[in-house]
Order: structure tokens, then C-alpha cells, then sequence
């Protein structure tokens, strides 16, 4: 939400840029480029600067000069693009039909390039001046005794005859600037941005003409305080340096300004969002002494780890308190978090309220309904079970007793938060989110009449990174330690070649009783392909491999009748092997499966491997992840050769996430190394649900500086509540116009 006129120049729509306007307005909107201020944050993807451009005379040297095979290994960096400058000669469609291809040829004053377009002609015919100066970046080829890049990224410097109606402030010369020794500036775009204009150059001349016309009406917002302590540099002279920087050192402390400020304002709103939840006193206070919850820890076969004595004590403490509780308990897969939630469950019932425990899927609201059922051993308490594949008298019958109060804990997915579940007296929610990020809202469950307690449980061991953005509301418990009697899962990489020994592995675990997973990755595009591809491997491995053992399949496309009579028969120990698709990486729990192989292994990412294999290694014995992969991937992509369908840098990845599994069973570093090596996605990337998207700042890169900004906004909300103190009037004005939508009630 945008206030229709604020004074500062900063919070106004973006539209009333010159340059901007009602036709580009709206599609700046998709990028969340809403306020001049937004616009300002668009900083540029990377600068040019003299060093970074090659002559295309030398281009062509590196292509005429083969590149030593250096033996690259895994930790090998994706070859550096090379840069050229120059300006546009030529261009024309080459070819017909889906053949056309689109040729420009670019020169210099030490020779000529071509770069080749496959496909887009029409886009690229229009999109193209002669004599305007580009940068064009890529890997050189050489083609019949010329030197081309394929598909290169380009950035327009400057265009000769500016199209009228854009702003004078494109004049400035920038290939001049270039030549000078300056650094030009180059912005992410997209296909619809450039449409209208917004390619690199675009953005360049309107946040060019944006500060050249607002840059002495930019107040400072941060406190003097912290400008000072944490020797920041002024908003204005940051926002210059960081889109058009006389230098290096400039150019570091403009963006390290600006990326603090980004963060700031985000641990800021999460500091006020803390306060305002701490104030609330209308949740329930329990008693927290329990005979039910004593029974339970007296009957369970197994003592409680201390990790989880801690975890409770936290819980309960929370309980108690007529503050409502907004609390995330993680753990590692197996950790024992079940038994956690169930005795907060327990002291819930024992103070007459009743419990909602949700899970992701109706197949795990089964399994956990089963397992609180074996658990709680004859406890005199009332656990049932609501979804939607219930036949509808049972269903009835369930609700009724929802209604009544007759059930003490109810199991079931997200559906038991629906309006037409009516509860007697819900006083505990207990989420198992597993790996999900989602949060769930508190105001849904005030429509139910009370304010219940909350419980959050993820099985992802979230980097304290991302724990800080994420969950920064809330508060964190931690199980960080597994059951003494649990072994390391042994993991190993293989190849295809390996499979016939793979095969006899897994043979000889069940022949000692144990049992198989063998997990197959959903690639296709579609559903109906992949069940057939599933199904078909099923009966390769029943009919050609195992014909003397059991084998069954379940897949998400089964109903939850059929589901479950596969779980079970495999739980009995019906079934010697199961195939699954990735529906078991939420929490199927068979103790007495050892064996965990995933075919295709390259195709998942680290923590979804790591859930996977968390489904094995839940007894005493030694558990196996086999990791097989269709080509050893990490020596093909040491040789360079590439699989059809994966690119080479997606080869690395892969091997650096199989390497990772092979090297460490802890959650908390797979996290760390899944964060890294998949980035936390930058602003035209794909958006990875619940993790909050910042314009400058990189979660991975800035967690120092993350911590920092941390600190300082818990500390300023916790000595001025509401932000009316003078030196925070700016901050409250700024958090006020761009966070509207937020429970911020500031003086
Ligand atoms: P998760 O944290 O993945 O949900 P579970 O709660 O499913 O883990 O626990 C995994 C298994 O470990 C279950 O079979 C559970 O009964 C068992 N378990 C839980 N706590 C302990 C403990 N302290 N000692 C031994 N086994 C335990
Ligand atoms: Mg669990």
C-alpha cells in the first residue's frame, strides 16, 4: 500500500517518474516496484568497468586457443562470460520458418563478432539500432572463420538518436564514461520490461533522471545512532554511489548501506510484530502439572532425551502463560518430536481443552493418528481422526464428537481449521509443517472462539540465517540430539554399472529380515507419464530383479484407501520392497526399513534427499542411503560431457549435492550447504514460498550483516515501542507507508 502523496519523494508511485508513466507503471508492479524508493532498490546485476571488457581481437584468440584441459574438479566455478563492447554494423534474418535464426554483427575498432539468436526473430529484428553501442557477454565459438556468442546477454550502452519522450537525462555518453575509466552501471530486465523500454539502459536513464532530480529531497530514515555505530553512509549519497559509482570502494559502501537498511527494515517490522504479540494476554493459561503427561513419560518404552526434556520445559512454560503461544519446535527427521507435541496435547486435555493436530497430507494424519494411538498405551484420552476420505457416517460421528468435546485430540490436515468444524473448546494447535515454511495465521483461529495455543513443528533444520528471516516472530525450540541409539546412515554414491551390485546389497538386508525403499523421482511434465513410469519400474524390479520377494508401489495419485493398504502390508512386513514416489519423504515411519535407494538421485535437491533418507534409520539398526545416478555424475561433468537434459553447471550442482549426502548425515550443515549452493534465489529468480525476496541484500553473503541489523531493531523496539522518539520519526513514516497492510499501530 502506497499513501496517494507522500512529501518525501521517496514513497511516491513510481508512475510519476518522468520515464515511468501509467504504461510502465503496471508492469514494473509485477517486480513489487511500486515507490521511487523501489525503483532506487532496482540496483544494477554488475558494473562494467574498463578491466572487465575484452577486444574482440583477443576474443578471438581465446577461441583459436584451445582451453587446456586443467582437470577441473567439482569446485570448479562456471567459466567466466567474456564482455565486449561495440557497436552494432549490421543485422539480419538468416533462414525460414523454425530455422530462421537472427545474426547482428557487432564491431569494434580490432575487428567483428557475430551474435546468433535461435528462435525470438521477430522480438530481436525491432530491437536493435544501427550504430548504438552494446555490451554483450557470452562463451565465444568459432563458426566458419568467424568468432560468434550464441544467445549472448546484452546490454544496450548507449543508443544513438534517443527515441523521443525519453528523458534528457540519456544523454550522458556512457561509452565515453567507460572509456574514462568509470563503471557503468548494468540492470536486471526481463522480456516484458524491455518491451516497454525497461531493458538495462532503460532502467539506467530513469534511475539516472530519478536522482538527478530527487537526490537533495532524500531524507535519511536510519536513527543517527546506528548510522554512526555501524558506520553507514548516508541514504542519498549510498543510493548514488550504488547505481553510479566513481569507484570500487564507493560503489562497496553504498550497496553494504543499503543492504543493511533493507534488512533493518525487515527485523524491524518482525521486531514490532514480536511486541505486539507479546502484549497479548487473552490465551489460555494452563496448568502444567499433569498426571496424564507423567503417565505417558512413565509408560514409553524409551527415556526422553534431554534435548527433548529442554523442548518441553519451553512448551509448557509457554503454556502456562496467559500469552498465547506462537512457538516453532525443530527437529531432525526422527529427532522425536511426536512425542513433544503429544504431551503439550495431554496437559490440553488434562485442563479440559481440546487439541487439533494438522498434517500435511491425509496420508500422515493417518500414520500420526496411529502412532499417538500406540503411544498414549490405554491413556484415558480421546484421539480421533477426521479426512476427507472418510465414508460420511464415521465422518458424522467424528464431527459430533469434535463438537461435544467428546474428542480430547483431533488429527487430521489443514481442513480441520474449515468453518464447518466446530470445536467445544480448542485450546491447542499443533502444526506439523514438515519442511514446509508456511506459518499458519493467527486470526483463523480466533473465529473459533478461543485463542489456542500454537505448536509449529519443520523437520528442516532451517540455518540460522534463514530462522532469522523466516520464524523471526516466533519463538524457536530446538531437539538437537537424536535418540542415543541411533547409527549414522551409511551413504554411499553409484553408478548404473553398480546396480547388479546394488541389487544383491538390498537382497541380502532382506534376507535379515529388513526392508527396502527404492524412491524414483517425479520428472515428467505429466502426471499420467510419470505413475507409468513408476508403475513400470515397479514390475521391472518385481518381475526381472526380486521375482522371489514382495514388491509394491504407492504414489501420490492413489487414493487414501489404496495408499493405505500398501502402507500397511508394507508396514507388516508384507511387502519386502516398497517403491515410492517422493510421497514418502514426509514422514513415513517403518522402523524395520534399512535400505533406502533413490534412483535418479541427481534429480533432487539436498534437503529433499536428506528427508528422504530420513525415512530409514528410525531403529537400532544400520541403516543405507544408495544413491544411484544414471552416469556417475560427478565424473561426467569433470570431463565436460553433459547429459541431454542437464546443463553442465547442472551437473556440478548435482554432484556437489550428492557429495554433501555422502558426507554428512547432520541436518543442520545440509541446510547450510543447500542454502549455499542454491542461492536464496535473487529478484527475478523463481520465488521459493515463505522466503522473504530482498532487492539487494543475499541472505547466504549477508548474514553478518543480517545480525547486526537484528540486533539494533530488537533494540530500538524494545526502548521505543511504537517509534515516536524524534530520531525515529523518519523510520516510522517509512515503515508505515510501505507496510501498511501490517498490525503496526505507530504514533
Ligand atoms: P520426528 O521428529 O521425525 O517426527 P518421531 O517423533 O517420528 O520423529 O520419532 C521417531 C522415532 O523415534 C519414533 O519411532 C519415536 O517413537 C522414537 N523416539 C522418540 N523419542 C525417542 C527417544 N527419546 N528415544 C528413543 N526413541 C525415540
Ligand atoms: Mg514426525
Amino acid at each position: 500500500m502506497v499513501s496517494q502523496m507522500s512529501s518525501d519523494p521517496l514513497h511516491r508511485p513510481v508512475q510519476y517518474l518522468r520515464g515511468i508513466g501509467p504504461r510502465r507503471s503496471p508492469i514494473l508492479e509485477k517486480y513489487s516496484i511500486r515507490t521511487v524508493f523501489d525503483l532506487l532498490l532496482h540496483v544494477p546485476r554488475r558494473y562494467l568497468d574498463r578491466t572487465s571488457v575484452v577486444s574482440i581481437r583477443d576474443l578471438r584468440r581465446a577461441v583459436e586457443t584451445p582451453e587446456v584441459e586443467d582437470g577441473a574438479s567439482l569446485q570448479t566455478e562456471v567459466r567466466r562470460d567474456f564482455t565486449v563492447l561495440g557497436d552494432v554494423r549490421s543485422f539480419r534474418v538468416i533462414g525460414f520458418g523454425p530455422k530462421a535464426r537472427f545474426v547482428l554483427v557487432l564491431g569494434d575498432s580490432t575487428g567483428t563478432l557475430q551474435c546468433v539468436w535461435f528462435g525470438g526473430v521477430q522480438y530481436w529484428k525491432k530491437a536493435f539500432t544501427m550504430g548504438e553501442v552494446l555490451a554483450v557477454s557470452g562463451q565465444p565459438t568459432a563458426y566458419g572463420g568467424a568468432v560468434q556468442f550464441v544467445h549472448p546477454d546484452i546490454d544496450r550502452i548507449s543508443r544513438r538518436g534517443e527515441s523521443p519522450g525519453d528523458v534528457e537525462a540519456g544523454t550522458v555518453d556512457w561509452a565515453a564514461r567507460l572509456n574514462t575509466g568509470g563503471l557503468v552501471p548494468l540492470y536486471p530486465s526481463g522480456q516484458d520490461l524491455s518491451r516497454v523500454g525497461l531493458d538495462s539502459a532503460g532502467f539506467r536513464r530513469v534511475i539516472h533522471g530519478a536522482l538527478e532530480e530527487h537526490l537533495d529531497e532524500i531524507r535519511e530514515i536510519l536513527p543517527p545512532r546506528v548510522l554512526s555505530m555501524r558506520r553507514l553512509i548516508p541514504l542519498s549519497q549510498a543510493l548514488r554511489a550504488a547505481h553510479f559509482p566513481k569507484g570500487e570502494s564507493e560503489l562497496r559502501e553504498g550497496l553494504r548501506r543499503l543492504k543493511y537498511q533493507e534488512l533493518f527494515v525487515f527485523e524491524l517490522r518482525l521486531a514490532l510484530k514480536r511486541r505486539a504479540a507479546r502484549e497479548e494476554r487473552d490465551g489460555i493459561a494452563f496448568g502444567i502439572r499433569s498426571a496424564l503427561a507423567r503417565r505417558l513419560v512413565d509408560t514409553l518404552p524409551f527415556a526422553l532425551t534431554r534435548a527433548q526434556v529442554r523442548v518441553v520445559k519451553e512448551i509448557t512454560a509457554d503454556m502456562a502463560s496467559p500469552r498465547p503461544m506462537n512457538r516453532l519446535l525443530q527437529g531432525d527427521v526422527g529427532s522425536g518430536k511426536t512425542v513433544v507435541a503429544l504431551l503439550a496435547m495431554l496437559i490440553a486435555a488434562e485442563n479440559g481443552y481440546q487439541s487439533a493436530f494438522l498434517a500435511p497430507t491425509e496420508i500422515l494424519a493417518e500414520q500420526h493418528f496411529q502412532t499417538l494411538a500406540a503411544l498414549m498405551n490405554g491413556l484415558p484420552v480421546s484421539v480421533r481422526l477426521l479426512v476427507g476420505a472418510q465414508r460420511s457416517r464415521l465422518r458424522r460421528d467424528v464431527l459430533e464428537d469434535v463438537r461435544s468435546g467428546g474428542a480430547a485430540i483431533v488429527v487430521g490436515t489443514h481442513a480441520l481449521l474449515e468453518k464447518s468444524v466446530a470445536f467445544e473448546r480448542l485450546g491447542l494447535v499443533v502444526i506439523d509443517e514438515q519442511h514446509r515454511f508456511g506459518v499458519l495465521q493467527r486470526a483463523g483461529l480466533r473465529g473459533k472462539g478461543t485463542n489456542p495455543d500454537v505448536l509449529v513443528m519443520t523437520a528442516t533444520p532451517i540455518p540460522r540465517t534463514l530462522s532469522l528471516t523466516l520464524y523471526g516472530d516466533l519463538d524457536v525450540s530446538v531437539i538437537d540430539e537424536l535418540p542415543k541409539d541411533r547409527k549414522p546412515i551409511r551413504t554411499t554414491v553409484s553408478d548404473e554399472s553398480a546396480k547388479a551390485s546394488v541389487f544383491r546389497f538390498v537382497r541380502e538386508q532382506i534376507a535379515q529380515g529388513r526392508q527396502a525403499y527404492f524412491v524414483y523421482p517425479l520428472v515428467e511434465e505429466s502426471e499420467a507419464v510419470e505413475l507409468k513410469a513408476a508403475t513400470s519400474h515397479m514390475h521391472y524390479l518385481q518381475d526381472e530383479v526380486f521375482p522371489e520377494l514382495r514388491v509394491g508401489l504407492i504414489h501420490g495419485r492413489m487414493t487414501t484407501e489404496e495408499k493405505d493398504a500398501v502402507m500397511s502390508a508394507f508396514k507388516s512386513g508384507a511387502l519386502h520392497i516398497l517403491v515410492a514416489t517422493t510421497v514418502i519423504e514426509v514422514g513415513i515411519d517403518v522402523a524395520n526399513a534399512t535400505v533406502m535407494v533413490i534412483e535418479d538421485a541427481e534429480r533432487f535437491g539436498l534437503s529433499q534427499l536428506h528427508q528422504l533418507r530420513g525415512r530409514v534409520g528410525r531403529g537400532a539398526d544400520q541403516a543405507y542411503c544408495i544413491l544411484l545416478t544414471k552416469h556417475w555424475i560427478a565424473q561426467r561433468a569433470r570431463r565436460g560431457a553433459t547429459l541431454p537434459d542437464l546443463s553442465l553447471d547442472q551437473q556440478r550442482q548435482a554432484g556437489r549435492r550428492l557429495a554433501a549426502m555422502a558426507e554428512t548425515t547432520d541436518g543442520f550443515r545440509i541446510a547450510e550447504m543447500d542454502l549455499q549452493l542454491r542461492g536464496p534465489g535473487d529478484f527475478f529468480g523463481t520465488r521459493q514460498s515463505g522466503i522473504p525476496q530482498f532487492k539487494v541484500a543475499d541472505l547466504v553473503a549477508d548474514s553478518a550483516l543480517l545480525e547486526e541489523a537484528r540486533t539494533d531493531a530488537f533494540a530500538i523496539v524494545e526502548s521505543d515501542p511504537v517509534l515516536n522518539r524524534d530520531e525515529h520519526r523518519a523510520l516510522a513514516s517509512h515503515v508505515k507507508t510501505h507496510f501498511a497492510d501490517e498490525l503496526l499501530k505507530v504514533g
